[in-house]
C-alpha cells in the first residue's frame, strides 16, 4: 500500500453526515474513510466544512486595482470602456503583474484554486497584458491553476491589427478565446470569427454578452446556433446577460432550454451587473441580475464569478467568491433551501463550465482542500465564513489566524 504523507481528520463534506478523514499521498487523495488509522502527520479540521476550492470563472486580473489612477466616474459600461481603454496604453508588464498579484494573492487567502482570467489584448495594450498574466499563472502555480481566455475588449473587425494579435497570444498558448460582439460595428462577424479561430486552436470560448437591460434583440440565439453548427457544445460560456433579467418569465424559459440544449453555460458577475444597471431618475431601479439559479432547473450550467475589482466598471472587490455567492444569494432573493446550490455555482458547476477532469475531493483526485471555518456550506454561505487554511497537493498554501476574544478576568 501507497504511504500516507498527510491525514487530515474530522472534515466535513457535503454528501457525508459524519465528519470524515482524508488520507493524501504524493499529492493526490487516496483515501476518504469515517476513521483512518496512520502512522503521518495529521491535521485536525475540527469538523470544519471542506471544500476543493472556490472556482472563478470570470475576473479581469489585467485591469484590475485601477481606482486610484483614475477620477471614478459612475457614468455606465462605454464610460468605463473608455477609461481602461486610455489607461492601458500606459500599462507596462510589471505594472499589470503587481496589480494581478495583489488580486491573486487575496483570491488564494478566500480560498479560489482555480481561475480564468479575461485578458485585454489589442494594438492599445499588444501583449503586454498577456505576457504579465502568463508570468503570474507560471509564479502562483503552487497555490492556483490560471487559465488564460484572450479577448478583443474594443471589438474585433473595428479594431485593426487585434486579430492578428489575438492569433499570436493563442499561438503563444493562451487557453481560451473571449469575445466582446457588443463593441463590435459587426457583432455577427465578430462571432463567427472567434468560433473558426477557437475550432483552429481547440479551445473554449466565453462570450461578454447581452450586457444592457432591452430585451427586444440578443446576441445569445446567434451563439446557440454557432455552437451547434461548429460543434462546440459543452465549450462556450457566456457572461453577464443581463436581458435575461428583463425578459417575461416564458420566454426566458425558451431562451434557458435553448441553452441547455446546445450546451452554452452562463455566469453572471452580480457586483458588475448591479452596480452597472443603475438609471438614473428612477425609481426602484432593475437589478440587471440574470435569475442563474432558476436556470440550474432548466439544464443550464451557471457559475457567479468576480469579474472587475476595484476600477471603473466596479469599485469593489475583495475577490471571495464566497462573499459573491452571498452577495447573489441575498440580492436574488433566495430561499434558505437552495443556499446548496449557490455554493455550487462557485464550485461544482464553473468546474463544469472550464470542463475541468480533476476537481473534487475524491479519492484519485489532487488533494486540492479548503477549510471554511463553519460547520457546513450552507452556514458558510449565510455567514461569508472565513476561509482557514487551503492546501494544494497536500502542502499547505496558506492560513488565517482566527481571532481571539480577551474577556475580562
Ligand atoms: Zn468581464
Amino acid at each position: 500500500m501507497t504511504s500516507i504523507d498527510k491525514l487530515f481528520r474530522h472534515a466535513s463534506l457535503a454528501g457525508h453526515a459524519e465528519p470524515m478523514d482524508i488520507a493524501v499521498s504524493r499529492g493526490q487523495i487516496m483515501a476518504i474513510e469515517r476513521r483512518i488509522v496512520a502512522d503521518a502527520p495529521v491535521v485536525d479540521l475540527q469538523g470544519c466544512a471542506v471544500l476543493p476550492g472556490f472556482v472563478d470563472t470570470h475576473i479581469h486580473l489585467d485591469k484590475a486595482c485601477l481606482l486610484g489612477r483614475c477620477a471614478h466616474i459612475h457614468g455606465g459600461l462605454d464610460v468605463a470602456i473608455r477609461a481602461v481603454s486610455q489607461m492601458k496604453r500606459e500599462f507596462t508588464l510589471e505594472d499589470v503583474y503587481a496589480r494581478g498579484a495583489n488580486v491573486l494573492e487575496k483570491a488564494i487567502q478566500h480560498g479560489t484554486t482555480r481561475m480564468r482570467t479575461h485578458v485585454e489584448v489589442d494594438p492599445r495594450a499588444g501583449l503586454r497584458s498577456f505576457e504579465a498574466i502568463r508570468a503570474l499563472k507560471r509564479d502562483y502555480a503552487w497555490a492556483i491553476d490560471l487559465s488564460i481566455c484572450v479577448f478583443p475588449q474594443e471589438g474585433l473587425t473595428n479594431d485593426p491589427g487585434a486579430d492578428e494579435l489575438l492569433v499570436e497570444a493563442l499561438e503563444k498558448g493562451a487557453d481560451a478565446l473571449g469575445g466582446c460582439p457588443y463593441t463590435d460595428s459587426d457583432p455577427d462577424a465578430q462571432m463567427t470569427r472567434l468560433f473558426d479561430l477557437a475550432r483552429r486552436f481547440d479551445v473554449d470560448l466565453d462570450f461578454h454578452l447581452d450586457f444592457d437591460l432591452d430585451p427586444s434583440w440578443m446576441h445569445l440565439p446567434t451563439i446557440c446556433r454557432l455552437t451547434e453548427r461548429q460543434g462546440w457544445q459543452g465549450r462556450v460560456a457566456v457572461g453577464h446577460v443581463t436581458k435575461l433579467s428583463m425578459m417575461p418569465e416564458a420566454e426566458r424559459q425558451a431562451m434557458a432550454k435553448r441553452m441547455a440544449d446546445c450546451g452554452v453555460a452562463l455566469t453572471v458577475l452580480p457586483a458588475t451587473d448591479l452596480y452597472l444597471a443603475s438609471q438614473k431618475g428612477v425609481n426602484a431601479p432593475p437589478r440587471g441580475l440574470a435569475p442563474a439559479h432558476t436556470l440550474l432547473d432548466l439544464g443550464v450550467v451557471c457559475s457567479v464569478a468576480t469579474n472587475n475589482v476595484l476600477n471603473p466598471f466596479t469599485p469593489f472587490g475583495d475577490v471571495s467568491l464566497l462573499r459573491m455567492a452571498n452577495f447573489y444569494a441575498n440580492v436574488a432573493q433566495v430561499p434558505p433551501a437552495q443556499f446548496g446550490r449557490c455554493i455550487d455555482m462557485v464550485t461544482s458547476l464553473p468546474a463544469q463550465l472550464m470542463n475541468l477532469p480533476d476537481y473534487g475531493v475524491e479519492v484519485g483526485n489532487p488533494a486540492d482542500l479548503v477549510v471554511l471555518d463553519a460547520p457546513d456550506l450552507t452556514t458558510a454561505l449565510a455567514e461569508i465564513a472565513p476561509a482557514w487554511m487551503g492546501f494544494r497537493q497536500g502542502r499547505m498554501t496558506f492560513e488565517r489566524q482566527r481571532p481571539r476574544l480577551f474577556r475580562p478576568s
